[in-house]
């Protein structure tokens, strides 16, 4: 199935590229189905009896133009893979890798959805696109086993995790407001027969920036989700990251970036620099300099 969400927080699934409008059929489940998001659904289970080829009979198409959304809006927690594929690892001239990062936080509040619009927060400090493969969570998951990892995983989704390349920790470079497109909907799990094998390719404007296949991730999906229920309970609904492959760059006003993987689905949003400001402006820029030159002055 592909589910996402749509135009007026309208909840669509696709079936032989029609798009159902099913809010309807799930508008009972407990949860926070009717707020724009699929975590209501996701956290129902098993979607079988609910979806039936009976009650999806009953299902209007949508109507007129689809816009499809974010599918997922303020999950408990987005996991980042940092330098999970060894030849970003190599292009970014730091020979450390996941194994030794661990993982990281974004913010949820950074996730936009399909044809919005990424906002560079700086005029002169470069920021990057990286295309990555999104794995959305479907059952609250407390150390499992690689070997039983999937059986978690509710589908999968495009990603992109927008970095700032400056100096601060990167839950902080990474949590931007717009930092995180997702979408355009969920494929589920189903559909997929092995994450570990998808080819991802990112373009920014006619330029094809990445073209990896997730088989050259260090930490594949089931060990990514092994590794982050060692440390934190996955919650249904929760988006892992996992990780961009070679080809980051820095994005610019106007640029339109797309990821595109085999199977998912494809992503684009649009880029503006239009409130970006001045590295230098940013709140307290030069407090360190000031105190070391106001503790000079008292010393004098
Ligand atoms: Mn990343």
């Amino acid at each position: 199935m592909k589910l996402g969400i749509f135009n007026d927080n309208r909840i669509g699934l696709i079936v032989a590229d029609q798009t159902l409008d099913i809010t309807a059929l799930v508008a009972d489940l407990p949860g926070d189905t009717g707020r724009g998001c699929l975590q209501g659904v996701i956290a129902a289970g098993d979607l079988s009896s609910i979806l039936s080829a009976e009650r999806l009979a009953t299902a209007p198409r949508a109507q007129g133009d689809i816009q499809w959304k974010t599918p997922i809006l303020y999950p408990s927690k987005i996991i980042g893979a940092p330098a999970n594929y060894r030849n970003h690892v190599e292009e970014m001239g730091n020979p450390t890798t996941i194994e030794q990062w661990g993982l990281f936080l974004k913010a949820t509040s950074s996730i936009i959805g399909p044809d919005e619009t990424i906002h560079l927060p700086y005029s002169d400090v470069r920021t990057d696109q990286e295309g990555e493969l999104a794995v959305i969570i479907g059952t609250k998951a407390k150390n499992v086993r690689p070997e039983n990892a999937l059986d978690y995983v509710f589908g999968y989704s495009c990603i992109l995790d927008i970095t700032t390349r400056s100096t601060e920790d990167r839950s902080m470079r990474k949590s931007y407001d717009t930092f995180t497109p997702l979408g355009p909907y969920i494929v589920t799990a189903d559909e997929i027969a092995d994450p570990d094998n998808l080819q991802l390719r990112c373009w920014v404007n006619d330029t094809l920036r990445q073209d990896a296949n997730t088989s050259a991730m260090i930490f594949g999906v089931r060990d990514l989700i092994a590794y982050a229920s060692s440390v934190m309970t996955l919650h249904p609904g929760d988006v892992v990251a996992t990780g961009t492959p070679e080809g980051v760059g820095g994005l610019i006003d106007g640029d339109t970036v797309v990821v595109e993987i085999e199977n998912v689905g494809t992503l684009s949003v649009a880029v503006s620099a239009e409130h970006a400001v001045p590295y230098a402006s940013r709140p307290r820029a030069g407090s360190r300099r000031e105190t070391s030159l106001q503790s000079q002055a008292v010393s004098a």
